[in-house]
């Protein structure tokens, strides 16, 4: 039978007859897909920890009758200091939620984004929501949408007082901005410009002010909400 090596994070999975599971996968290589996962809820299962959400691994999968069955992982990091935070805990299933609502293909920078997100999560004590507001910024920016533009999506003139229009995803000017346009204070995108610059791993040198960082919460949010039609999970 065809045996496969993908790269993967665990989104979560669907207990099955005694002791199996159907996992959900994001892989480097084929996107989302679902694996069933053997004996895995056994006391002594090989598996035992690859089951887990949040756990990052190399599996080994080859083709079932419905769906493919992995027989082995190759555990890289499970970020386990994930599962003993509260506060950690549902802003990586936040994070993990917009992933499994993700339609298409495989997305390596999306991929990269997510590792680099839950590390950063799981290792460094960082202000609460600073990754997640990364993450979906980075997340808006693979869909297409960047936040960083100087002109007006319409007229063309410069930006001074910036709106976003809803409607489109795009930024226009106080001559161009239609009912369904918010606001963006420069408090606002001075925060996004900020967790813009930084890597994940160096966003406690972030220093924003608590309205700004309020205030693109709930921007991106927003943002996120009418680009795909998605609510965020809450968290807050
Ligand atoms: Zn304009």
């Amino acid at each position: 039978m065809a045996t496969t090596k993908v790269k993967a994070i665990v989104l979560g999975g669907t207990n099955v007859k005694e002791k199996d599971r159907i996992v959900s996968l994001y892989t480097l290589e084929q996107g989302k897909i679902s694996v069933s996962m053997k004996g895995v809820r056994g006391d002594k299962a090989k598996m035992k920890f690859a089951k887990e959400i949040f756990c990052f691994a190399d599996f080994i999968i080859e083709e079932g009758k419905n769906i493919p069955v992995v027989t082995g992982a190759d555990i890289i990091d499970n970020f386990y200091g994930l599962s003993q935070d509260i506060d950690k805990y549902y802003e990586a299933c936040a994070i993990l939620d917009i992933v499994s609502k993700h339609s298409g293909e495989s997305n390596p920078q999306l991929f990269i984004d997510i590792i680099k997100a839950l590390k950063a999560l799981c290792y460094e004590n960082l202000e609460k929501y600073y990754v997640f507001d990364k993450f979906l910024l980075n997340y808006l920016k693979i869909m297409g949408y960047d936040f960083f533009t100087d002109r007006c999506s319409s007229c063309k003139a410069t930006l001074g007082h910036r709106y976003l229009n809803l409607e489109v995803g795009e930024q226009v000017c106080p001559a161009c901005k239609n009912a369904l346009s918010v606001q963006i204070s420069d408090a606002c995108y001075a925060v996004l410009r900020a967790f813009d610059e930084k890597d994940y791993a160096d966003l406690a040198s972030v220093k924003v002010s608590n309205n700004g960082h309020l205030a693109a919460c709930g921007l991106l949010s927003k943002d996120y909400e009418w680009r795909t039609g998605n609510k965020i999970l809450e968290i807050k």
